[in-house]
C-alpha cells in the first residue's frame, strides 16, 4: 500500500537541460558532445598522426605503436578535460549485455632526488593501454573454448567505433574503448568480433557482384541497422514488491487486467509525463554519446514504449542500441522508474521486440535495397533482391535459431510476433516484378492500380481534400506479421528479441546473404560467358533462376494465421517450435558449412556458441521455475492460508450467533480445493526442478523446454485462480492493474 502510495505522489525529476545563450541547446548541438569522433581527433593530434590514423583505420590494418601512443595521449587530455578519471574496454561476451573494468589513469613514478627515492603521481594512457587489455576470460562464457591451462583473453580496441565518456552518478566519468574481445588463440568470445567478420565478408561479396556488373568504384559496402527497442517503464516501487520481475524479468503469475490493449487506445497516444521527462532525458544523454535517437511512441500494450535511432553502420548501430538499453535502464532509476526489457514481461498483454532493419549501402552513399521507381529495369536492386531470398530460403533455420532464448518463445507466435516460421515478405509491387520475370510476361502496370486491381504502388494518394498536397504513397505495403518484411528501402527482421543484443541475428543474416551473393555473382558471370559485360537478358536469367528457386519463402499472407502453419508445411519450410531444436540448427552441415567456408565462424567457435545458447537457456527456465516456486511456497499460499483463516473464524462466529445461511462457506470451498491444487502443482514443480538439475547440459534444455514450461504454466493457472478469490489486502503482491495502469 505504501509503494501504491509512493507511486502515486511521485513528483516528475528535474532535468538540467543544457543552456547556451538562455536557450536549450539544439539537439545537434548536445549530438557527439563526449565522442573522440574523427572530427574531435583531427583537432587534437598532429595533421601527420591524424593522417597515419586514417590511412590504418581505413585499410583496417592494425595501429602502429607511434600512432597508438599519439591517440592515447590526445584521447587522455581530451577526456580528463572533459572530467574523466578512468578508462575502460568496454566489451560484449556473450550474455547479451556488455562488460566493462575501470582502470584509473593514475600512474606512480619515482625519481631519486638527492639520493633518495621520491614516488610521484602523474596521469598516464599509453598505445598499448589503448590497444589491448587482458580480462580473465574464464569469468565469461566461453562454451568450452578455452582449455584449462589458458584462461588468458584479451580485449582489443575497434578503431572504427569512437571513444567516448560515459557519465555516471556525482560527476564520476569514464573514458570507454569499444573492443573485441578474443581468446589467447585468437577466437572470438564476443558478439562483435564475428559481426565485424561478417561486415568484410558481406561487403566482399557484394563488391564482387557490382563488379560483375560492370561497378569499377566501389571499394566497400557497409551493412546498415536501425534498431527501434520496445520496452516497458514501471514504478520502481511497485517493481520492487514483484521477485518475478526482479530475477526472471517477467511477471510468472498474476492476472491480466479488465482493461489492457483492447481498446487501442495507447498506441501513439500522449506519452505520459513522468515518462517522457524520463526518455527525454534517456535521450539527452544518448545524443552526447552519439547515439542519433530519432523517434519516440508509446506501443500498442500500456506503458509499453518504443525509440529507435537513425541507422548506422552495423557495428556501430549494436554498440549504441546496447549503449541505449544501459542509458535507459540508468535514467530510469533517477525517475524512480524501472525499465523492462523482457520480451514478454507481462501475460495477456503484447510483448516487446527489437526490430532490425538492415539493408546495404556503397561507399559513395548508395542504398543497393532501394528499388527507385522502376524496380522492374533495375537488375542491380533485384539481383541482390534475390540473393536475400535465396538465403531466406536456404538458412531461414539459421535465422530462427539466432533469435531463439527462454524469453523471446512466449511471444514467437502468440499472435503479436512473427511466428517460428521464417518467410520473407515483398509487398504486392515487387511480387509482381519478380513473378513478371519469372513468367517472362510484361510487369503489370503500377502507374494506374485501378486499372490492374492492384491496390498499392509507387503513385500519389488523393486525399480527396483540396488544402492538401497529393502525397507519394511507399512503393511497399505493410504486413505487420512476416519476420522478415521488405519496407521500402530495406528489410525489417521483426523477430529479433527486445532484450538481446541484434549483433548474432544480424552475422547469421550477412553470412547467409553473403553466401547467396556469391551465387548470384557466378551465375552472371557464367550467363555472361565470353562476352565483355552480362546482357540485359543474362540478367534477367539469373534474376528468374533464383527468384524461382527461393519462391516458397516469400509469404505475403497474415503470418498469424493458422493457415499459414499448414501451407508451410506443404511448402517444406521449416517451423521450429522449441529452442534447443533452434539451437541444433546451427550445428547442422548446411548451416556448418556456411558459417566456416566464409571463416565467420570457426567449427570450434561455433559449437561453444551452441553449448552456452543451450545451456542459458536451461539456466533461464531454472531460475524461473524456482523464483516461481518461492512465490507460490512464501506468498502465494501463505495468504490464501491466511483468509482462510479468517473466513473459518468468521463462519464459525456465525454459526454460534444462530445464522444459518453463510456466504463464506462456499468461498472458504472453493479456496480450499484452489490451495490443496496449488499445493500439489507447486510440488510436482518442486520435484521436477530437482530431476532436471540433475540431468546433464543437453538433456537439461530438452526437458526443462518440454516439461518445465508445462509444469510452470500448470502452477501458474491455479496461482492466477486464487488470485480472483482472495482479498486484495491478503494478496502478497502489486497485480497487472496496479503495475500497469
Ligand atoms: P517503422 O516503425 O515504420 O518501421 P521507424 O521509423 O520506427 O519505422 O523505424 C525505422 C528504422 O529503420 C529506423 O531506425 C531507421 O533509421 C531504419 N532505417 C531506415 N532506412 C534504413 C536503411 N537503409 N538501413 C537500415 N536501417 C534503416
Ligand atoms: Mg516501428
Amino acid at each position: 500500500l505504501s509503494a501504491l502510495q509512493e507511486n502515486v505522489e511521485r513528483s516528475n525529476r528535474n532535468i538540467d537541460w543544457p543552456q547556451v545563450n538562455d536557450r536549450h541547446m539544439y539537439p545537434s548541438e548536445v549530438f557527439g558532445q563526449d565522442v573522440f569522433d574523427r572530427k574531435t581527433m583531427a583537432g587534437t593530434l598532429p595533421k601527420p598522426v591524424f593522417q597515419a590514423f586514417s590511412k590504418q583505420v581505413q585499410g583496417h590494418r592494425q595501429l602502429d605503436r607511434p600512432t597508438a601512443d599519439a591517440v592515447a595521449h590526445a584521447v587522455r587530455i581530451w577526456a580528463m578535460n572533459k572530467g574523466a578519471t578512468h578508462f575502460t574496454h568496454w566489451f560484449q561476451p556473450q550474455t547479451g549485455t556488455t562488460a566493462e573494468k575501470h582502470d584509473s589513469f593514475l600512474t606512480l613514478k619515482s625519481q631519486i632526488i638527492d639520493g633518495q627515492e621520491e614516488i610521484y603521481a602523474i596521469d598516464a594512457f599509453s598505445g598499448g593501454q589503448l590497444l589491448q587489455s587482458e580480462p580473465d576470460a574464464s569469468s565469461f562464457p566461453n562454451g568450452g573454448i578455452r582449455s584449462t591451462f589458458e584462461a588468458r583473453g584479451y580485449t582489443i580496441w575497434d578503431p572504427v567505433s569512437p571513444m567516448f565518456i560515459r557519465r555516471g552518478p556525482h560527476g564520476t566519468a569514464v573514458l570507454y574503448i569499444p573492443s573485441v574481445f578474443i581468446s589467447y588463440n585468437g577466437e572470438a568470445l564476443d558478439e562483435k568480433t564475428i559481426l565485424l567478420r561478417s561486415s568484410e565478408v558481406i561487403s566482399k561479396a557484394t563488391v564482387g557482384l557490382l563488379r560483375a556488373l560492370g561497378d569499377n568504384e566501389t571499394q566497400r559496402v557497409t551493412t546498415t541497422l536501425g534498431c527501434e527497442q520496445e520496452f516497458f517503464l514501471i514504478d520502481r516501487a511497485l517493481y520492487n514488491l514483484r521477485p518475478d520481475l526482479k530475477i526472471a524479468g517477467r511477471t510468472l503469475i498474476g492476472v491480466p487486467p479488465p482493461k489492457h490493449q483492447q481498446l487501442e487506445d495507447h498506441y501513439f497516444g500522449q506519452i505520459p509525463s513522468r515518462v517522457l521527462a524520463c526518455i527525454a532525458e534517456a535521450e539527452y544523454e544518448l545524443a552526447r554519446i552519439g547515439v542519433p535517437v530519432k523517434t519516440r511512441h508509446n506501443e500498442v500494450a500500456p506503458n509499453q514504449f518504443e525509440i529507435a535511432p537513425i541507422f548506422e553502420e552495423a557495428s556501430i548501430a549494436v554498440d549504441h542500441n546496447l549503449a541505449t538499453m544501459e542509458v535507459l535502464h540508468q535514467v530510469a532509476h533517477r525517475h524512480k522508474l524501472k525499465v523492462l526489457f523482457h520480451e514478454k514481461p507481462f501475460k495477456g498483454v503484447n510483448g516487446s521486440g527489437k526490430h532490425a532493419n538492415w539493408a546495404l549501402q556503397t561507399d559513395s552513399g548508395d542504398n543497393l535495397l532501394d528499388p527507385t521507381s522502376t524496380p522492374e529495369t533495375n537488375y542491380r536492386f533485384l539481383l541482390v533482391l534475390v540473393a536475400i531470398l535465396d538465403a531466406m530460403y536456404k538458412h531461414g533455420d539459421l535465422l530462427r535459431a539466432s533469435i531463439a532464448s527462454a524469453s523471446n518463445e512466449h511471444r514467437l507466435g502468440a499472435n503479436e510476433a512473427p511466428p517460428a516460421i521464417v518467410s520473407a515478405f515483398l509487398g504486392d509491387h515487387l511480387s509482381e516484378v519478380l513473378n513478371s520475370i519469372e513468367e517472362k510476361r510484361p510487369v503489370a502496370d503500377f502507374s494506374q492500380p485501378h486499372l490492374q486491381g492492384v491496390s498499392v504502388g509507387g503513385t500519389t494518394l488523393d486525399l480527396k481534400i483540396s488544402s492538401m498536397p497529393p502525397i507519394a504513397r511507399d512503393l511497399t505495403d505493410r504486413n505487420r506479421t512476416s519476420p522478415f518484411a521488405f519496407t521500402g528501402n530495406k528489410f525489417e527482421f521483426r523477430a529479433v528479441g527486445s532484450k538481446q543484443s541484434p549483433s548474432f541475428p544480424i552475422v547469421l543474416l550477412n553470412a547467409a546473404v553473403a553466401k547467396s551473393l556469391q551465387l548470384v555473382t557466378e551465375a552472371v558471370k557464367k550467363a555472361q560467358g565470353k562476352k565483355a559485360a552480362p546482357s540485359t537478358e543474362d540478367l534477367l536469367s539469373v534474376i528468374r533462376t533464383f527468384a524461382a528457386s527461393s519462391k516458397k519463402v516469400r509469404f505475403e499472407g497474415n503470418g498469424y494465421s493458422d493457415e499459414w502453419v499448414v501451407e508451410a508445411e506443404k511448402r517444406g519450410l521449416p517451423n521450429i517450435k522449441s529452442c534447443p531444436a533452434a539451437f541444433k540448427r546451427l550445428l547442422l552441415d548446411h548451416n556448418k558449412q556456411l558459417l566456416t567456408s566464409l571463416g565467420i565462424l570457426s567449427a570450434a567457435e561455433l559449437t561453444s556458441r551452441y553449448h552456452i545458447l543451450l545451456e542459458k537457456y536451461a539456466k533461464d527456465l531454472l531460475i524461473e521455475a524456482n523464483t516461481l516456486r518461492s512465490l507460490i511456497v512464501n506468498g502465494v499460499l501463505p495468504a490464501a492460508f491466511t483468509y482462510r483463516k479468517e473466513l473459518a473464524d468468521s463462519i464459525n462466529s456465525q454459526k454460534s450467533a444462530g445464522v444459518d445461511a453463510i456466504p463464506e462457506k462456499k468461498l472458504l470451498n472453493t479456496l480450499t480445493k484452489g490451495s490443496i491444487a496449488l499445493q500439489e502443482s507447486s510440488t510436482s514443480l518442486e520435484a521436477l526442478i530437482s530431476k532436471i538439475e540433475s540431468l546433464d547440459e543437453e538433456s537439461q534444455g530438452e526437458t526443462a523446454g518440454k516439461e518445465l514450461t508445462v509444469a510452470m504454466e500448470d502452477v501458474r493457472e491455479k496461482s492466477d485462480a486464487l488470485e480472483k478469490q482472495i482479498a486484495d489486502k491478503y494478496w502478497p503482491y502489486p497485480k497487472y492493474t496496479e503495475l500497469l495502469l
